[in-house]
């Protein structure tokens, strides 16, 4: 319903018409991704966020009005967005801050956020009668695009690294996509993905390079500002590996206040695996996101593993233009933190939406978080994604003989 009023590169601030441009800046080249902006003064006469409270539709599309799409396009029917914010009091005393919540997107139709970037991906092709689309990813973004796509019949093709988890491989080939297990890193197959998808005209959905991901992962914030009565928390925390999920999340809170309808932008801060760690190495060295270079990446957290971010001129802005902070946890971190978030909240994590609560808490010892902070912790992946490191996280469960007598010794024993 929105109509894009402009595309404008991150880097140089040209400004490009809607459909003059489909992926990143020509001049800049791949740095240079694009803000999809809209005529916010008008949208602010037409738009009522009162009215939005009111609509029933439970899922990403009640923000329709303030996304790139015709008025009569249709969407994948799958119920992406509109996802549990729960009050989470026992994680608030634990991180020794105000008030805390979670906004579980693992409870996304293919188990992550990214389904929010693929829904609006998928509504792009099918408005544009687009029969393909290519994505890379290191597991969550292609199940997304592979189920959002099986929901309307589209052909998916999806570069993974060959290492990817083996839950999210099976999801892939449930939903019968085309899938090219690489055997190298993400970094690479993201390379070859959009290489190919050019010589063979599919639509790429390669986070960043294609707007429209962060047209979709935004309404993440436009559901924690609605689901707080559009009273925003003091700080939003999120896993980082491309940086595109904290870009949206900038993105969203940004139209909201551009149309009045929040009074300030959360803090946001940004977590990373300590030996995937680009984005906290350019914030604390006041680096540009061109002067960022390729560095080798790895971490038992693989959805947050990329050694160049491709979001990473949105992900930086999105830190200092809110005053957050980047922080990094280390691998050990992030595995205990998955029983530990777990114990706390009822919500079971994959590793990299662990390590948003054992950023948290770097978070808190380190100052950028304050006891006198409201904290929302985004979660973005379910625990079933990697079902093996979510074991390597816990131990226990007592073998027992089939017999009152031995269960009872069992339980006098512990
Ligand atoms: C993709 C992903 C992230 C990181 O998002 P970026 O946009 O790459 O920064 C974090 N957690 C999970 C579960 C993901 O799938
Ligand atoms: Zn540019």
């Amino acid at each position: 319903m929105a109509s894009i009023l402009e595309l404008k590169c991150t880097v140089c601030g040209r400004s490009y018409a809607p459909d003059a441009v489909e992926y990143t800046c020509p001049v800049c080249g791949e740095v240079g991704t694009l803000d999809v902006l809209y005529d916010y003064d008008a949208l602010k006469k037409s738009l009522d966020r009162d009215e939005i409270s009111t609509s029933r539709a439970m899922w990403m599309w009640r923000y329709r009005a303030l996304m790139p799409l015709l008025p009569d396009s249709a969407v994948p029917p799958l119920r992406v967005g509109w996802t549990p914010f729960y009050d989470a009091p026992r994680m608030a005393d634990m991180l020794g801050v105000k008030r805390a919540w979670v906004k579980d997107d693992g409870a996304n139709p293919t188990g992550s956020l990214k389904d929010r970037a693929s829904a609006m991906v998928v509504a792009r092709a099918m408005e544009q009668g687009i029969k393909t689309v290519s994505t890379a990813s290191t597991g969550n973004a292609a199940a997304a695009l592979a189920g959002i796509g099986a929901s309307v019949g589209l052909d998916t093709i999806i570069f993974v690294p060959a290492t990817a988890p083996e839950a999210k491989i099976a999801q892939l080939l449930v939903y019968g996509a085309k899938v090219l297990l690489i055997e190298d890193t993400y970094d690479v197959a993201f390379d070859l993905c959009m290489q190919v998808s050019q010589q063979e005209g599919w639509y790429c959905r390669n986070t960043g390079v294609n707007p429209f991901t962060t047209e979709g992962k935004k309404t993440a914030a436009y559901e924690i500002a609605e689901q707080r009565g559009w009273d925003v928390p003091d700080v939003v925390v999120v896993s980082v590996g491309d940086g595109s999920i904290i870009g949206g999340l900038h993105k969203g809170f940004y139209d909201l206040h551009k149309l009045g309808w929040i009074q300030r932008i959360p803090r946001l801060i940004g977590v990373q695996s300590e030996t995937s760690a680009p984005l906290v190495d350019a914030w604390e060295n006041g680096l540009d996101a061109a002067q960022m270079q390729p560095m080798e990446a790895h971490s038992i957290a693989d959805s947050i593993v990329a050694g160049l971010p491709r979001d990473r001129v949105k992900a930086l802005r999105a830190v200092r233009d809110t005053q957050g902070a980047y922080v990094t946890v280390s691998d050990e971190q992030i595995l205990a933190a998955i029983p530990q978030f777990a114990r706390l909240t009822g919500v079971f994590a994959e590793p990299a939406a662990a390590a948003a609560f054992a950023g948290a808490r770097r978070a808190v010892e380190t100052g950028f978080i304050e006891p006198s902070d409201a904290v929302v912790i985004l979660s973005t992946g379910n625990g079933l994604k990697d079902v093996k490191r979510a074991q390597q996280s816990v131990s226990g469960g007592v073998r027992v003989q089939p017999n009152l007598e031995a269960i009872k010794r069992v339980l006098r024993a512990e």
